[in-house]
């Protein structure tokens, strides 16, 4: 028992749902003590000390310590040793442990409580001076790393210097003299970096460590991690406290990693690394490339198969895949840590679908775990079965997907290049969890060294990037800015690509395609259909896209933006002369060249969407948006003027040039508005050039008649944009409904179409209510919506101050990427009370990035909307997002 604050919890009072107070690592600990599994004993500091520590301006608070003390008194009975003792004594390890697991991304020390006299003790005791050493040794590196700040590779220089000395290959060969030998030029090392000597006291140690773990809080990696994660930095690290077991006693132990299953793949078979006569630091730091798993079956059969036993309990009792990190003592086998295992997307979803076949799980519940981010990810390309591939190396497939890029050799440089528009890959030598701002900026990333359960490698597949590493044949110079591998050599610049899937490292560029939906995926995709209720359709404009859409799922098109055909090239000169039009009837002759063109797009697209609804949106833009810009036209009416004036060419064909020109110019500058976005666009073209909407009308009506003919069912919806009176859209709907019954005459029974509307002006959703008497259905645009709530232009925003207000926490998020539920959620809910008043049937969704993010899809179920519209790409995203708002 404790007294004081409750700052300290043993292993024994904690369990797996206290995470928020002991960390995931502390809780999990508890949680197994608590099952009987064999975990060496300890206490954990909870987070709430570590968020007093910050609060009392990075000190220990008051009466932490002496709680540790008491609680270490305890840990001593129970182990029969004391810290500090010179004959017995106690060492444990200092871990950090997060609420939410960061792997591999704050700091942790083994082997507290060794010093010049106890590795003495340690030596008598377990008889083998070699492995008091190599505890001693460790404890200097990581102690100085982790406390004073020296770079772990001025500790790994010294390492390898003695190797060499001692024609050394592996750690495991070094001697016990040579262990001795680098203690002492450890010790020199901290000495002449720091200026202060590697602490004697143990209480010392023990107190600088427990410091440094909260410290690492906010060290640069973890930070990164946090933010790209989305990890409130408030949460704080616990501190675990453990008794120390040792894997480098000898050839009967070990240290290593399991997953229960395969995290690149999903494959229910256990997988791991592990190596003999090693401490842990050795398998996750990814300095060193471990041995596969299937070596300890042959090595240690007794072991592998406890291994085993408690990989498969472990998953059951936690109902999920474990990475499970265990150490082997003299053949017995103590367990860690677990954790549920960061999975690639694809294994995320097998393993899913998988836990719903073995009975482990529901279909909802395997639908509300999935993590959404990885539905980006699924996609995710591939290099093509027939490519012709220039293969340079193998190394271990730790993260898949197939990547290409300009090589770069540091984290810092990828970043920067990837900050200018450059693809690249990042390439080191060891995979560390230093690199994480390098991973999240490259393509891809490849190592040398270090195995698939390295932190880095663990990352790597946490966030989708495809990665090999381990690729010992790849003989990395980052000094020299290279690498070399079957007879190649890749400087920087040079294109690399990797396929994580395989390990393959392939010289130059190979040309990716997009990856398949797995079987997986479509079975879970197929359960979350069954729970929504919320439609799905997609934004696409050209029957490739609605191929696609459909193929992924989608619903329908939700958003067909019809100025995306107006720019193509074969038409851009028919629709200038429509714009350039002096009188209505030179307008619609230009408008009658554009027609068929337009008319051919709407029966691509009815046939592509057989039966479902096509939300066909009219001409939205600013019209100068189609005609070149002035700057460069007035300086050809210069040059032209010059060249005529001087009489270097004065034929009759440029002086008509020039006249073309000018009436150009003319144009463009009368259609020049300080505020386009606010200006004449949208259905106020419409209101002021109906014969432009009039075509598009024409169009839509005649494809949806030639396709009734071939037999494809249509279901035309018509959507006018940026109403904000009702008088506008009263006005348009009776020349649409004139022109259906223009076009389709007696055939007009059989073509059901709507005639609806954007609501995109906070003043058309203030007077929803109206505009619902002329609208069979509303599509919010939440981007406009949100432009004109919040009165500020996203083009210009996202890029200046919207970024620095989301870093300065003055916004929770960007309101363009998630919707703005307290303002332009509220104006969404009032237009649909409003709406729905007036006419009960009103259709309703919304389109416009929105439509893609999970967050505001969950309030567009909440809310009550039919459907969601967006990108084909994020179609089953939104399927995934519209199930879990229902669970
Ligand atoms: P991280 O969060 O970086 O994984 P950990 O606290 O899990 O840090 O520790 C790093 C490595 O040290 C792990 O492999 C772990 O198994 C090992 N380790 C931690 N505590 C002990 C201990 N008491 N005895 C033996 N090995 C330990
Ligand atoms: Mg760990
Ligand atoms: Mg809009």
């Amino acid at each position: 028992t404790n007294a004081g604050a409750g700052w300290v919890k043993s292993f024994e009072q904690g369990n797996a749902g206290m995470k928020a107070e002991l960390g995931g690592k502390g809780a999990n600990l508890a949680e197994m003590i608590n099952a009987g599994l064999p975990v060496p004993p300890g206490f954990t500091i909870t987070t709430e000390a570590c968020r007093a520590y910050y609060a009392c301006g990075a000190k220990l608070p008051d009466g932490l310590m002496e709680e540790v003390d008491a609680a270490l008194r305890q840990l001593e009975a129970v182990q029969q040793k004391t810290f500090g003792d010179a004959s017995k004594p106690l060492l444990v390890s200092v871990r950090s442990g997060s609420v939410t697991s960061m792997p591999g991304m704050m700091d942790t020390i083994l082997n507290v409580g060794l010093n010049d006299e106890t590795v003495r003790g340690v030596a008598a005791l377990s008889g083998n001076s070699r492995f008091a050493y190599d505890c001693y040794r460790r404890l200097i590196q990581m102690f100085g790393n982790v406390v004073f700040g020296i770079e772990p590779i001025r500790f790994e220089k010294l390492l390898h210097e003695l190797k060499s000395a001692e024609g050394a290959e592996q750690d495991r060969d070094v001697s016990g003299e040579g262990w001795e030998r680098l203690v002492e030029l450890y010790k020199e090392l901290i000495v002449k970096t720091s200026g202060k000597p590697f602490p004697q006291s143990v209480s010392e140690q023990l107190k600088l460590a427990v410091e440094a773990v909260f410290r690492s809080w906010n060290n640069h990696r973890a930070k990164v991690y946090r933010k790209v994660n989305r990890i409130p930095d408030e949460q704080g690290t616990a501190v675990n406290i453990q008794a120390m077991v040792f894997g480098n006693k000898g050839d009967d132990c070990g240290t290593g990693v399991v997953f229960t299953r395969n995290p690149s793949t999903g494959e229910k078979a256990l997988f791991g690394e592990y190596l003999t006569n090693a401490q842990g630091e050795d398998v996750v730091a990814g300095v060193r490339t471990p041995l596969p798993i299937a070596t300890l079956e042959r090595e240690m059969p007794g072991v592998y198969a406890s291994l085993k036993q408690t990989a498969e309990l472990l998953e059951r009792h936690y109902r999920d895949m474990q990475d499970i990190e265990f150490t082997v003592e003299h053949g017995k086998l103590y367990l860690l840590q677990t954790r549920a295992g960061k999975r690639s997307a694809q294994a995320a979803m097998k393993i899913n679908a998988d836990l719903v076949e073995e009975g482990l799980l529901t279909r909802e519940e395997a639908i509300a775990r999935i993590e959404i981010g990885h539905l980006d990810q699924l996609l995710h390309p591939a290099i093509p079965a027939d490519a012709v591939l220039d293969v340079v190396a193998t190394g271990l497939p730790a993260s898949p997907g197939a990547a290409t890029g300009e090589a770069v050799f540091d984290a810092d440089k990828a970043e920067e290049w990837a900050r200018a528009g450059r693809r690249v890959i990042l390439i080191r030598s060891e995979t560390t969890p230093e690199d994480i701002h390098g991973v999240l900026a490259a393509e891809g990333v490849l190592t040398s060294r270090g195995g698939m359960t390295s932190h880095a490698a663990v990352v790597a597949r946490g966030m989708g990037k495809p990665c090999v590493c381990g690729c010992e044949e790849a003989r990395i110079d980052v000094e020299a800015r290279e690498f070399r591998a079957g007879g190649a050599v890749i400087r920087e610049g040079d294109a690399v690509s990797i396929d994580g899937s395989t390990g393959r490292v392939i010289r130059g560029e190979v040309p990716l395609r997009a990856g398949d939906m797995s079987d997986e995926l479509r079975k879970l995709l197929d359960w979350a259909d069954s729970i929504r209720t919320l439609r799905v359709a997609a934004n696409a404009d050209n029957p490739l896209d609605a191929a696609k859409a459909r193929e992924f799922g989608a619903e329908g098109i939700g958003l067909c933006r019809t100025e995306h055909m107006f720019l193509a090239p074969d038409r851009l000169p028919a629709v200038r002369e429509m714009i350039l039009a002096e009188t209505t009837a030179e307008r619609e002759l230009a408008l009658m060249k554009l027609l068929p063109m337009q008319q051919g797009d709407f029966e691509g697209l009815f046939r592509a969407m057989d039966g479902l609804p096509v939300t066909i949106r009219l001409l939205d833009p600013p019209l100068h948006e189609f005609l070149p810009n002035a700057e460069e036209l007035r300086q050809r009416v210069a040059d032209l003027s010059a060249g005529i004036a001087s009489g270097a060419d004065a034929s009759k064909e440029r002086k008509a040039q020039l006249q073309d020109l000018e009436t150009m110019l003319r144009k463009v500058r009368s259609l020049h508005e300080a505020n386009p976005m606010l200006g004449q666009r949208g259905c106020r073209l419409g209101v002021l050039f109906p014969e432009i909407y009039d075509m598009q009308a024409e169009a839509v009506f005649r494809a949806a008649l030639i396709c009734l003919n071939e037999g494809v069912a249509v279901v035309p919806e018509v959507m006018i944009p940026l109403v904000g009176h009702v008088n506008e859209l009263r006005f348009l709907r009776e020349r649409i409904e004139r022109m259906a019954e223009r076009v389709l005459g007696d055939q007009a029974s059989r073509c059901s179409y709507k005639v609806g509307t954007m609501i995109e002006v906070p003043r058309a959703a203030l007077t929803a209510g109206q505009i619902a008497e002329c609208a069979d259905f509303f599509s919010f645009g939440t981007n406009d919506l949100t432009q004109m709530t919040y009165g500020c232009s996203r083009d210009d925003a996202e890029g200046k101050f919207l970024s620095h207000y989301v870093d300065h926490k003055l916004l929770p998020h960007n309101p363009f990427q998630t919707l703005d539920r307290e303002g332009v959620g509220q104006l969404i809910e009032w237009a649909l009370r409003q709406g729905k008043a007036t006419r009960s049937d009103l259709k309703t969704g919304v389109c416009g990035e929105h439509g893609g993010d999970p967050q505001s899809i969950f309030f567009c179920h909440a809310a009550g909307l039919d459907y969601v519209s967006c990108s084909p790409y994020r179609i089953p995203l939104a399927r995934i997002a519209a199930a879990q708002a229902r669970i």
